[in-house]
C-alpha cells in the first residue's frame, strides 16, 4: 500500500468503515511508515476531540493540511529528493 492510498481510506479507516482485508494492509503499512503513523495518530486525536462537542465532521480544507503536513513529514524523513538537488 502507499501513503496516498492509505490517506485516501484514511476517513473510512479512523470511523472502523475499512474491510478487514484492507485495513491489516492499512495497519502493516502504518508500522512501518512512521510519517503515515504519525499523521494518523493525530487525526484520530483531532476526531476525538470534534466528536466531543459535534457530530463527526471533518472541516474544510482538513485533508488539504493533512497532505501538507504529511509531504513536510516525508521530507523530512526522507532528504535528498532527486529533483532538488542544489548545492
Ligand atoms: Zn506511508
Amino acid at each position: 500500500m502507499k501513503c496516498e492510498k492509505l490517506l485516501a481510506l484514511l476517513n473510512d479507516y479512523i470511523d472502523g468503515d475499512v474491510q478487514p482485508g484492507i485495513c491489516a494492509e492499512l495497519e502493516q503499512h502504518l508500522a512501518s511508515c512512521n510519517p503515515c503513523h504519525v499523521v494518523v495518530d493525530t487525526v484520530r486525536k483531532t476526531i476525538t476531540l470534534y466528536k466531543a462537542g459535534q457530530p463527526y465532521e471533518l472541516p474544510p480544507g482538513f485533508r488539504d493540511r493533512l497532505h501538507a503536513e504529511l509531504r513536510a513529514r516525508w521530507k523530512q524523513s526522507k532528504p535528498g529528493s532527486p529533483s532538488e538537488n542544489r548545492g
